[in-house]
C-alpha cells in the first residue's frame, strides 16, 4: 500500500489550511497512487513560527544530547529500510534494491553527523595581554530552509536535515512532491527519535511559491538547494537578494577519462554500471566518456554489450537493474535531446528510443560521433544516455573535460600514477575518482565548482555552512 503524504509542521501531521493536494504517480504505470498535501502561505507561516520555536529548543540542546538522537534516528531508518523501499520504487521508479540501499546507506550519514555533532570544536586566540581571553565560538546559523528534489529522495533529503541538525540549527524541508512518501518516512525517522516539535519541519506544494516565500523570510538563515543549474541561480540570487548563506549542490555533465593502460573491461562494466544507475538521474552520473583512440572501440563494443544487458522494467519486478524515468519531463527530455543528437550527425550505438507507451521507460543508450554543438554534449542529460568519443593525447582529453562550466564529478582509468596526478590537478571539478567509484560516502566532501554549485554536503566541509562564528575577547579584572 502507498501512503498519502501530509505536512510536517510542529510536530503535527496535517493537511494544508485550505485541502489542497496533488497527484502522485507511479512512473512504471502512470497511475495516480496517493496524494501529497500542498502547501499554502498559511502553512508556511505556521512552519516559519514552528522552526523559529524549535530553534530556540535545538540550540540550547547540548551537543551530546543532539548525537544521541540522530544516533536513534539512524537506527530508525536502518530498522525501516525494507519497508521504505518498496514505497520508493512507487513513487520514484527505482528498483526496490536500490531503494533499500540509498535507505541503508542514509542512515550511515545520520550516524556521521551524530558524530560531528559532538565535534563543532571552537578554539582559544593567545592573548597580547595576559589577562586578555580571546575565544572562537561556533554557533548554529538559524533556521534553514532547504529544498531537496526527487532522484534520491531519502539522500538528498538526508544530508541537509541531518547537517542541520547535528549543528543545532531547525529546518524547514521542502520536499519533493513528486516522490514525498519515502522523505515523509525519513523525517518520521527523527520524529521517533524524539527531535522536538518544531525542529523539523517538512511541506510541500509549487516550489517557486514556497522558495521565494521561505527565502525572503526574516526568520530563515540559511537555504540549501539540489536541482538544476538554472533553478540554483535564481535561488542563489534570491539568498543573495535578502543576505543568506546558500548551499548549491547544482548539475553536472561529467567526463570519463579512459587511457590505453587501463582495464577497459574492467572500466566499461564499472562505468556501464554507474552510468545506467537510477536511469542515469544521477548528479555524478558518468556521461562524456573520452576513449584513447588505440582501445575505443574495445571499450565502446565492451559498454554496448552491458547497455544492451540491462534488464529495464518496474522496479518492483525481480531481476530489474533500472527502472522508468521518474516523470513524464524526463521522457520527454529524453526524446527531444537524442533527436537533437540524431539531426546533428550522432550515431546511435543502441538504444535511442522510448520503451512502450505506458510507463516513463527508455532504452539504455550509447551514442558515437555525437558533435560538440549537439545539445546532448552541452545540457546535463539526467537520464540512460552515455555519449563516448576518442581522444589521441592527453591535453585534447582534459580540454574537453573542462570545455563545459560544470564542474561536479569527474572519472578516469589509467594505471599511469604520473597521469593520475596530473589529472588531479588539471581537471576542473569538484570529485575526482580515478580506476574506482569513490564518491559520496558521508566522511568525504561532496560538491561541486564553476556552475555545478558550491559548498559541500558530505565530510566535515558540510558542517561548516550551518554554523557561524562568534569571537569574545575578554579581559580578567
Ligand atoms: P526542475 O529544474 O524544474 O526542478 C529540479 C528540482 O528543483 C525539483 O526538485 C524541483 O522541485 C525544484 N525546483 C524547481 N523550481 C524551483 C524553485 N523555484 N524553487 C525551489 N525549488 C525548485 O527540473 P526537473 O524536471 O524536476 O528535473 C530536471 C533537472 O533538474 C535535471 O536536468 C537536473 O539537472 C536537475 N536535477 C538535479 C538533481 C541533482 O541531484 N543535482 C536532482 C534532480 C534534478
Amino acid at each position: 500500500m502507498y501512503p498519502s503524504t501530509l505536512l510536517f509542521i510542529d510536530g503535527q501531521w496535517s493537511k494544508a489550511v485550505d485541502g489542497a493536494d496533488l497527484p502522485v504517480i507511479n512512473p512504471a504505470t502512470e497511475e495516480t497512487i496517493g496524494s501529497v498535501a500542498r502547501a499554502g502561505v498559511k502553512d508556511l507561516d505556521r512552519a516559519l513560527e514552528a522552526a523559529r520555536k524549535g530553534f530556540r529548543v535545538w540550540k540550547s540542546t547540548s551537543a551530546f544530547d543532539r548525537y544521541k538522537v540522530l544516533r536513534k534516528a539512524a537506527q530508525n531508518l536502518r530498522d525501516r529500510a525494507d519497508a521504505i523501499g518498496p514505497i520508493m520504487t512507487m513513487e520514484q521508479g527505482k528498483p526496490v534494491i536500490e531503494a533499500k540501499m540509498e535507505t541503508l546507506a542514509c542512515a550511515d550519514v545520520i550516524d556521521w553527523f551524530a558524530e560531528e555533532a559532538r565535534r563543532t570544536y571552537g578554539r582559544i586566540i593567545p592573548g597580547r595581554a595576559e589577562n586578555v581571553h580571546q575565544l572562537v565560538i561556533r554557533e548554529p546559523v538559524g533556521p534553514v530552509a532547504a529544498f531537496s528534489p526527487w532522484n534520491f529522495p531519502i539522500n538528498q533529503a538526508v544530508r541537509k536535515i541531518s547537517a542541520a541538525l547535528a549543528a543545532g540549527c531547525s529546518i524547514i524541508l521542502k520536499g519533493p512532491e513528486e516522490t514525498p512518501a519515502s522523505c515523509a518516512a525519513l523525517v518520521q525517522c527523527y520524529v521517533d527519535a524524539g527531535v522536538p516539535a518544531g525542529v523539523v519541519n517538512l511541506v510541500y506544494g509549487v516550489p517557486a511559491e514556497i522558495s521565494e516565500y521561505l527565502i525572503a523570510s526574516p526568520i530563515i538563515k540559511k537555504i540549501s538547494f539540489t536541482g538544476s543549474t538554472a533553478v540554483g541561480k535564481h535561488l542563489a540570487a534570491l539568498a543573495g537578494r535578502h543576505m543568506k548563506r546558500a548551499t548549491m549542490e547544482l548539475g553536472g555533465h561529467a567526463p570519463v577519462i579512459v587511457f590505453d593502460d587501463a582495464d577497459i573491461g574492467r572500466a566499461a562494466t564499472m562505468m556501464a554500471g554507474s552510468k545506467y544507475r537510477n536511469a542515469g538521474q544521477v548528479c555524478v552520473s558518468p556521461t562524456r566518456f573520452l576513449v584513447h583512440e588505440k582501445v575505443f572501440n574495445e571499450f565502446v563494443d565492451s559498454f554496448v554489450g552491458h547497455a544492451r544487458s540491462v534488464k529495464v522494467g518496474n522496479g518492483l519486478d525481480s531481476g530489474v537493474v533500472m527502472g522508468p524515468l521518474a516523470h513524464d519531463r524526463r521522457i520527454a527530455a529524453m526524446m527531444d535531446l537524442t533527436a537533437d543528437a540524431i539531426k546533428s550527425g550522432a550515431e546511435i550505438r543502441t538504444g535511442g528510443e522510448r520503451i512502450g507507451n505506458k510507463g516513463y521507460f527508455f532504452e539504455p543508450t550509447v551514442m558515437t560521433n555525437v558533435p560538440k554543438t549537439a545539445r546532448l554534449m552541452n545540457e546535463e542529460p539526467f537520464g540512460p544516455i552515455a555519449l563516448m568519443q576518442p581522444f589521441s593525447t592527453m591535453e585534447e582529453a582534459v580540454e574537453e573535460a573542462n570545455r563545459l562550466p560544470y564542474g561536479l564529478a569527474s572519472y578516469a582509468f589509467t594505471t599511469s600514477e604520473k597521469r593520475a596526478s596530473q589529472l588531479a590537478s588539471q581537471i576542473e571539478t569538484g570529485m575526482l575518482t580515478i580506476n574506482h567509484l569513490g564518491l559520496a560516502l558521508p566522511e568525504v566532501p561532496f560538491g561541486g565548482i564553476k556552475d555545478s554549485g558550491y559548498g559541500s554536503e558530505g565530510g566535515i566541509e558540510a558542517m561548516e555552512p550551518y554554523l557561524v562564528s562568534k569571537f569574545v575577547s575578554q579581559m580578567s579584572l
